[in-house]
C-alpha cells in the first residue's frame, strides 16, 4: 500500500495558547509502517501542552502496537507529575494509528479526539469517545443531537497521564485504495458536523490541503477550541 499524509494544528480563535499535539506535523508519503497520532492536553497553566507533547513524543519513539505506545505515553506523563508536582492534573487525549505496509490500519484510542473512515462517499466515525456524554448516549439515556449540546459534553472518562493503569481501545481496519482516515482534535468536530467534514474530504484535494480547509473551515465556524486534523490518503 501507499499512503499520503499531513498533519497540522492550529491555535483556533479563541485559546490563548495550543495544547494540542500531532505527528507527523509535516506531509510525507510512503508505503508504511506510518505512525499517526492526535493529542489533546488539559489541565492547569502549562500541563496541558506538557502532556500532549510528552505522550505524542513517548508514543512515537516506543516500539510495539498502537496500544503499548498508548501505555507507554501513559507511563511517561504519570512519571513526569510524580516528578513535578505542579503538573498534577495534566493529562491528554490520544489517538494512535499505524498504517501498516500489508493494507491494515491498527488504531489505538483514549479521550475525546477521534479516527474516521471516509470510504466511497460513507463517512464513518472509527473510535467511541471516552466522554461522560457519549457513555449516556450508549445507555439510551441521551441521543446523540442532546449530547452535543450538553453543558459536560466535554468530560471525559479516560485520559492518558490520569492512573498509573489505562485501559486502551483497539481496533483494525484492512483499508482499500481511495480510502481516506481522518485522525482530529475535538476542535474540530466540536465546530463542524460529520457531514460537514465528510463534504469536505469528498472533495478529493490532497491531504496536506485538505488538512488546512478543514482547520479553516472550523475557525470561520468560531474556532472555540484549538483545532488539530491528521489525513492519511490510501493510494493504490
Ligand atoms: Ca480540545
Amino acid at each position: 500500500m501507499n499512503y499520503l499524509w499531513a498533519g497540522a494544528s492550529h491555535l483556533g480563535r479563541l485559546r490563548p495558547n495550543n495544547e494540542d499535539a500531532v505527528h507527523p506535523a509535516e506531509p510525507g508519503s510512503g508505503p508504511g509502517p506510518a505512525v499517526i497520532a492526535v493529542a489533546d492536553g488539559l489541565g492547569g497553566h502549562v500541563g496541558g501542552e506538557i502532556a500532549s507533547r510528552l505522550a505524542i513524543d513517548s508514543a512515537v519513539a516506543t516500539q510495539g502496537t498502537p496500544a503499548e505506545r498508548i501505555t507507554a505515553a501513559n507511563t511517561t506523563v504519570v512519571e513526569a507529575i510524580v516528578e513535578n508536582p505542579d503538573l498534577a492534573g495534566m493529562g491528554t487525549t490520544l489517538t494512535l494509528g499505524i498504517f501498516a505496509e500489508s493494507g491494515q490500519l491498527e488504531l489505538a484510542h483514549v479521550g475525546d479526539s477521534r479516527a474516521y473512515l471516509y470510504r466511497g462517499g460513507e463517512f464513518q466515525q472509527l473510535t467511541t469517545d471516552h466522554t461522560y456524554v457519549a457513555q449516556l448516549v450508549a445507555q439510551g439515556r441521551l441521543t446523540p443531537t442532546e449530547a452535543e449540546h450538553h453543558p459536560q459534553r466535554n468530560l471525559l472518562t479516560r485520559v492518558v497521564g490520569m492512573a498509573k493503569t489505562l485501559a486502551v481501545d483497539t481496533l483494525t481496519k484492512e483499508l482499500m485504495p481511495g480510502d481516506r482516515i481522518l485522525l482530529c482534535s475535538d476542535g474540530l468536530t466540536g465546530m463542524l458536523t460529520d457531514s460537514e467534514i465528510a463534504a469536505f474530504l469528498s472533495e478529493g484535494e490532497p491531504p496536506e490541503e485538505t488538512v488546512w480547509t478543514l482547520i479553516e473551515a472550523a475557525n470561520n465556524a468560531g474556532g472555540e477550541d484549538n483545532v488539530t486534523v491528521a489525513l492519511v490518503d490510501v493510494a493504490a
